[in-house]
């Protein structure tokens, strides 16, 4: 994997305005490593694409996050600032498949991947999505004699029994933050997406880039590419130079 340069960057601002936030990630990874097969990348698990994504973000704007988050008792808003290291997870295991045997029912199956989570992102219920992730990701259901059973005979309590097996083998994929108010003392646990929170900062990135670009543009007659292939100090300079 290597870094992203501004040009790529622009790139994949623009082709991310026209994709759901699961296929852009996919095209993020493909820039970042043009050696490795898309449909490799697209088999990772969600864990460790968003990992991925994570040393990405860290290579393009360094290790410091921020974000805002709103206490869901009293509404109070709450800036978070945190490192990439504090939400850098242990990867998944290398082999492909898990198992579990809970209730009398041995289930074989394996970790979500983008493949998977593209298939299923739609306009349907949340919950439905969920179940139909989950019916992909089932390899073999058997009951303790060995025999072979469908799928959707499986009762409720093994279900959820091996989405927190999944979870747990793949943490990076279901960043938790743990938040105290300092308002009222609610503790709460707030998911964080680095894949959105990535796709949200290049998206004010480009917007702040473009308009220098434009700024520059106006004052020199330069071109776009002269211009983004300026140093970031040289344009800042020049920006200077022109701004009222
Ligand atoms: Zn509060």
């Amino acid at each position: 994997m290597r870094p992203l340069s501004t040009w790529q960057l622009l790139s994949l601002w623009e082709q991310g305005l026209a994709q759901p936030l699961a296929n852009w990630a996919l095209l993020v990874l493909s820039a970042a490593c043009p050696e490795t097969p898309a449909e490799q990348l697209a088999e990772l698990s969600i864990g460790n694409r968003d990992s991925h994504i994570l040393t990405l973000r860290e290579w393009t704007f360094g290790p410091n996050l921020t974000c805002l988050a709103a206490c869901p008792t009293c509404s109070e808003k709450l800036e978070l600032n945190f490192q990439t290291a504090n939400i850098r997870a242990l990867p998944p295991p290398e082999t492909s498949e898990l198992m579990l045997t809970h209730n009398g029912y041995q289930v074989r199956f394996r970790l979500p991947n983008s493949v998977d989570v593209t298939a299923v992102t739609g306009d349907r219920d949340p919950t439905e999505n969920r179940r139909l992730l989950f019916q992909r990701c089932l390899l073999e259901v058997r009951r303790s004699k060995g025999k072979v059973v469908a799928a959707d005979v499986l009762p409720e309590p093994v279900v959820e029994a091996v989405i927190t097996q999944m979870a747990a083998a793949d943490p990076q994929a279901d960043v938790q933050l743990a938040l105290d108010c300092p308002h009222c003392r609610h503790h709460w646990l707030a998911p964080f997406d680095i894949v959105a929170f990535f796709w949200a900062e290049i998206n004010t990135w480009a917007y702040r880039v473009l308009h220098e670009v434009h700024l520059l543009a106006a004052a020199y007659g330069w071109s776009e590419a002269d211009i983004l292939a300026l140093t970031p100090w040289r344009r800042r300079f020049y920006l200077e130079m022109v701004r009222p």
